[in-house]
């Protein structure tokens, strides 16, 4: 896949805006996509994360239909781990596809900044 950097709003952890940005890969919305972008700062963080996904022996090919709560760790701003999580989606890094798993109030305010970035999404 061809990657492209734009200027945007980084959508993980720095929440840094007028960023240079990569897109992601889209995430699971409300049954439609949303586009997931982040800086080369949070895409590091990403990688690494990766990487010790992949050490454990976790699936990195989930089935992004399924959306159900399971048990795991919130890959988003609380860090915190072993709490109810929901699949968000895949995010392409590093060459693998990469499952996001956020907790619920991280969903929220990911949800905050969907409807930010998406003012046509009903909200
Ligand atoms: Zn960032
Ligand atoms: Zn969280």
């Amino acid at each position: 896949m061809r990657r492209q950097w734009t200027t945007g709003d980084c959508w993980l952890w720095c929440e840094g805006t007028a960023l240079p940005v990569l897109w992601l890969g889209p995430v699971l919305w409300e049954g439609g996509h949303a586009p997931l972008y982040a800086c080369q700062r949070c895409i590091r963080r990403l990688e690494s994360k990766v990487r010790g996904v992949l050490i454990r022996g976790a699936s990195t090919s989930p089935a992004p239909e399924r959306q159900q709560w399971a048990q795991g760790d919130c890959w988003l701003w609380c860090q915190r781990i072993a709490l109810p999580t929901l699949l968000l989606g895949t995010a392409e890094s590093a060459g693998h596809q990469v499952p996001l798993y956020s907790c619920e109030p991280c969903i929220q305010r990911l949800e905050d900044k969907v409807h930010a970035a998406l003012p046509y999404v009903p909200a």
